[in-house]
């Protein structure tokens, strides 16, 4: 299919599943501290985009000021050179590009892996995976067990909340799988870390 094509039907899947996350975003607001310049989940990541993901992220850099384009430009190489010299079996981390000061500079155009950080994610084994900033004092903190690394009953009968803490089948997999795939005619194809969509390629 027609990269164009293809690009038109991934934004309307975006606004779908946009649509689908803000909702599950308002239902667990008493227990997220997401707000604009907390990026900590922008860090230390490898956030993994497919082609589709990452053509339409480039529009977004199109429209940025040159300035901008410029500092995620040398960013990047920056990266990539510390990927090349990065040696060890864990899989390399790197602070996102295009967080300029603490904000995503291309919020509109972010992918897929990036909208739902911050919710809890249930598997369809149904184990529950809480945020890593949990354990940073922040989303779900307050009603987690650290122990168990479960959420605590106790602490959410104690802190009266409205709604119940909920993981929801929003990991990445499960929002590029095959069920979007095709209700929105969108190939998810060549999923990884954002920085390698970079390699080989002259900026
Ligand atoms: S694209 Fe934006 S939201 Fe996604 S990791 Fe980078 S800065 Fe964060
Ligand atoms: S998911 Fe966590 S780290 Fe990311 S913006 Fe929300 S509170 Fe901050």
């Amino acid at each position: 299919m027609e990269k164009i094509t293809q690009l038109k039907n991934y934004a309307i899947y975006l606004k779908f599943i946009q649509h689908e996350l803000d909702n599950l975003f308002e239902k667990q607001k008493e227990y997220l501290c997401c707000e604009k310049g907390c990026g900590k989940c922008c860090k230390y990541g490898q956030f993994h985009y497919s082609e589709i993901e990452f053509l339409y992220l480039l529009t977004g850099f199109m429209q940025l000021d040159e300035e901008i384009q410029t500092i995620i430009e040398s960013r990047i190489i920056k990266i990539l050179e510390e990927k090349k010299n990065f040696k060890g079996n864990l899989p390399f981390k790197y602070d996102c590009p295009f967080l300029i000061d603490e904000a995503c500079s291309v919020y509109d155009y972010r992918g897929v892996i990036c909208r739902s950080f911050g919710l809890m994610i249930q598997d369809p084994t149904g184990k529950i995976n809480v945020p890593f900033c949990a354990y940073e004092g922040l989303s779900y903190s307050k009603v987690l067990n650290t122990k168990t690394n479960e959420i605590s009953e106790e602490k959410v009968k104690q802190g009266s909340y409205k709604e119940r803490p909920l993981g929801f089948n929003v990991g990445y997999n499960n929002l590029t799988g095959r069920e979007y795939s095709n209700k929105f005619n969108v190939v998810f194809e060549h999923k990884k870390p954002l920085i390698e969509w970079y390699e080989n390629k002259i900026l």
